[in-house]
């Protein structure tokens, strides 16, 4: 038995056997040519097919695992087909009679030295990406067969141990026996690690020497909440590992059967379990039983889907659509929040040097009035199919609220003219999620028709602390007695002025969090759907007023870490009760 440590990437337990994944040898030496041109136009064939071997990924992925899994096979396809990357490689061919491949390799190990310096994990994994797709090429432009055959066609469990798995990896791999990644590289942000939390396995990343030392067939034990792996596990571990799966399997079963029920404390409070969504795609799999309607739709997707700014009709369909899918939920679809670090090259937005402090969502939309006139007029043509809600991001003064709800309702005014039809009654309510916002919560309340607190940019703008960057995490939590502070003042004044209170950011569904959030009286919880049967299991275990009592105690405590032991004590396991004593406290 030897364990070996990395980092918890995606949460779970599970066995199975090793299937190593051999480090495809590709080496490149250089060599002269005789035909520049001709050497080019190798390249170009080899891109345009890879290009299109991309495109069909993306499909099958977008098919299989749905949107969010498929969209690295359009970046790849972006990077494979970015002509300006490629120039230099170009001309060296032209300029120093060499062959291609060599020409890029030489191009991606600059590059990518470059991304390997850079702080920011996020930034390193996408120099990953140009490495990935620069090594697909050059395989492909030496003849080796690449991305043909399924990897791994098993017929038991089995668990990946590999250097690192590029996207077309995971998408190769036989699903039905995979129960997790091991990877030597790779961060907690690496698509490896996104598939898994996909697929709901666990994935430990930045495990040194599992390659070299673990051997196929070889049994595996695999822990991704705390991120370790040990191979041949013994008969203690393995005893264990059961109880946990039972345990485990038991759970699941009562997270499905709690998602079709409603949310309802001890004392009979009702609270509302919604979900968040980002795509119309993402609306094939929405379950009308199972939430109390869509708390935030994001509709960046719609545009970051296009290569020009989607039309009012092709945005009144997809909004349609998701009003009706919603079976007569109330749905929250919040207007574009673009600009800053999400770019999109047909709007010729600035290069910013604090994109999350500068040109974005409510601020572009205001500067863009065509842009966001479009957007609305579209929201309300669609708001006869269903019970939409519209809500504006980012927003930091009442004027900028004023200003919104001005736009929309000419657009009221416009459609009306033209005989078009839009539903009499459409709430507006706004992101909470900037300390501005916070501060004015008491006025913004008076004139929005809801509030629904973004704790994911609340807290890197409470904290002064980036989301992407690992250096600061220790900073970046909801358990900060600053954000929790700000969530009080939101739901205080929100109440005040009557009007509901939610939350779409990711610590509505944090189990931590929870029973705080609903002391604090918050009437709305948004999540991504896998996450409604915990959140409503744990609601219904609670009584309100004792919530109530244990938020004020958090509330008065003075560090991070005095609240993440008192609310570590109110472990999830502990409330199931002494059947499930044995779950991992995960
Ligand atoms: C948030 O900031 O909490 C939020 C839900 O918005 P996004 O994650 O899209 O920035
Ligand atoms: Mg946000």
């Amino acid at each position: 038995m030897k364990k070996y440590k990395g980092l918890a990437g995606a949460k779970g337990h599970k066995m199975g056997k090793a299937v190593v994944k051999p480090a495809q040898e590709c080496a490149v030496s250089r060599s002269k040519i005789e035909d520049a041109d001709e050497e080019i136009r190798r390249f170009k064939e080899v891109q345009s097919a890879y290009s299109e071997e991309l495109l069909k990924l993306f499909e099958t992925t977008k098919e299989e695992l749905g949107q969010d899994a498929a969209e690295i096979f359009k970046a790849y396809r972006m990077i494979a087909n970015d002509d300006y990357f490629f120039q230099n490689a170009f001309r060296k061919v032209k300029e120093e009679r060499i062959n291609i491949d060599y020409a890029i390799e030489q191009e991606k190990q600059k590059t990518c030295a470059m991304f390997a310096g850079m702080e920011d994990t996020y930034m390193r994994e996408r120099g990953m990406d140009i490495e990935n797709v620069c090594n697909e090429l050059i395989a492909r432009l030496k003849g080796i067969a690449v991305g043909q055959e399924r990897f791994a066609p098993e017929t038991e469990p089995f668990i990946v141990v590999a250097q690192d798995l590029t996207p077309a990896d995971t998408v190769r791999l036989d699903k039905k026996y995979l129960r997790g990644f091991v990877t030597e590289k790779g961060g907690v942000t690496s698509h490896a690690v996104i598939l898994a939390k996909t697929l709901g396995i666990p994935a430990v990343v930045g495990a040194c020497g599992v390659t070299d030392e673990i051997e196929n067939g070889a049994s595996l034990y695999i822990n991704g909440t705390e991120g370790y792996v040990v191979c041949e596990p013994d008969e203690a571990l393995i005893k264990q590992y059961e109880l946990e799966k039972e345990a485990m399997d038991r759970l699941a079963d009562h997270y499905a059967k709690m998602a079709k029920k409603e949310a309802r404390t001890l004392d009979g409070r009702r609270i509302s379990v919604c979900v968040n969504a980002g795509d119309a795609d993402s609306m094939e799999e929405f379950d009308a039983e199972s939430c109390d309607g869509v708390g935030l739709f994001r509709t960046e997707f719609l545009y970051m889907d296009e290569r020009d700014y989607p039309s009012e009709d092709r945005q009144f369909d997809v909004y349609r659509e998701v009003l009706s899918k919603a079976a007569g939920k109330e749905v929250i679809i919040r207007t574009l929040d673009i600009g800053g670090d999400k770019q999109l090259d047909y709007m010729d937005l600035p290069k910013e040097e604090n994109p999350f402090l500068g040109y974005r969502a409510i601020r572009l939309c205001l500067d863009r009035k065509e842009v966001f006139k479009t957007q609305l007029r579209a929201l309300l043509r669609a708001s006869v199919y269903g019970r939409l809600k519209i809500m504006f991001p980012m927003i930091v003064t009442l004027e900028e609220l004023r200003e919104a709800k001005a736009l929309l309702e000419e657009a009221k005014a416009e459609l009306k003219e033209e005989g078009r039809a839009y539903a009499p009654k459409i709430p507006t309510g706004i992101m909470v999620e900037t300390p501005a916002a916070v501060l004015l919560s008491d006025k913004l309340a008076r004139e929005a028709d809801f509030f629904s607190i973004g704790t994911n940019d609340l807290i890197q703008y409470t904290t002064a602390s980036d989301r992407m960057n690992e250096k600061v995490q220790y900073l970046y939590t909801p358990q900060n007695l600053s954000v929790l502070r700000a969530i009080r003042l939101v739901i205080e004044n929100g109440h005040k002025a009557h009007i509901p209170v939610g939350m779409c950011g990711e610590a509505a569904s944090d189990e931590r969090l929870v029973p705080v959030l609903l002391g604090l009286g918050l009437d709305e919880f948004s999540m991504v759907p896998p996450q409604v049967g915990k959140v409503k299991s744990m609601i219904c275990r609670m009584n309100h007023k004792e919530m109530e009592a244990l938020a004020q105690t958090v509330l008065s405590l003075d560090t991070v870490k005095e609240v993440e032991e008192t609310l570590g004590k109110l472990s999830f396991a502990e409330r199931e009760g002494e059947a499930d004593a044995a779950l991992p406290r995960e």
